[in-house]
């Protein structure tokens, strides 16, 4: 049997268990650093052919093992009972056109804040380059909807961040904490910029397209290369 067949089955294989663990562990880590309130935003995490997802609705700290939620590739729920999150179309349109395994997406005041007052968020700072290039907007589109994911997929392209007009941010990595560490950079690089601006009379410097691609180059030797 395929993994999926399995699940449907109605076995939970251990590593599924684990990374249902981990997920959960990270949707509560949005909710302690203060980048989401209530049941705003959602998180997955995908094991093979499955992909693991918050349910709708439900706060975090009430998730337990027998919550799982996980749901195929074209959005067929395999396992659970639970409602899976709104936000289905956004997070299966990334599994379908990249490579992450994981997937953050919040509704972060200052990444908010941002979404509706610039196209592309304006290069305050080099840390843009750990998500591939300038962050963009993706134009808004109701939550949950088809468009929305297509304008998040527009606005990705070549980064594995954006940000949703009217609406929050979502971010992409190989692991759930790569995916949760770029959306705290981006909301950190979000305040940053609305600090910046925010004094009348003084503009912040920012960099070229230039001094960013520089940067993206060194960082692939940043940190433990050992
Ligand atoms: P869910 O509770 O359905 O995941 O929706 C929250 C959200 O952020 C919608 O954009
Ligand atoms: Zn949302």
């Amino acid at each position: 049997m395929t993994r999926t067949a399995r699940e449907t089955a109605g076995e939970t294989t251990r590593e599924t268990a684990h990374v249902w663990a981990a997920l959960v562990e990270t949707a509560r880590r949005t909710v302690a650093d203060g980048l989401v309130v209530g049941t705003s935003g959602n998180v997955s995490a995908r094991v093979g052919d499955l992909v693991l997802v918050t349910p709708s609705g439900v706060p975090y700290d009430r998730l337990t093992p027998d919550d799982i939620t996980g749901v195929d590739l074209a959005g067929r729920q395999v396992l659970g009972s639970l409602v899976p999150t709104s936000e289905l179309p956004m997070h299966l349109a990334i599994y379908r056109t990249t490579d992450a395994h994981a997937v953050v997406h919040t509704h972060a005041v200052h990444a908010t804040a941002v979404s509706t007052l610039v196209p592309e968020l304006p290069l305050v700072h080099y840390m843009a380059a750990a998500l591939g290039g300038p962050v963009r907007v993706a134009p808004y589109a109701p939550y949950g909807t088809d468009e929305l994911a297509g304008n998040m997929l527009r606005a990705l392209d070549g980064r594995s961040g954006c940000l949703l007009q009217n609406h929050g941010a979502i971010t992409y990595g190989a692991t759930l904490d790569q995916a949760y560490d770029r959306t705290a950079q981006l909301e950190w690089m979000c305040r940053l910029w609305l600090t910046a601006s925010s004094l009348p009379g003084l503009t912040p410097s920012l960099l070229t397209r230039a001094q960013l691609t520089e940067v993206g180059e060194r960082l692939k030797g940043y940190g433990q290369q050992r």
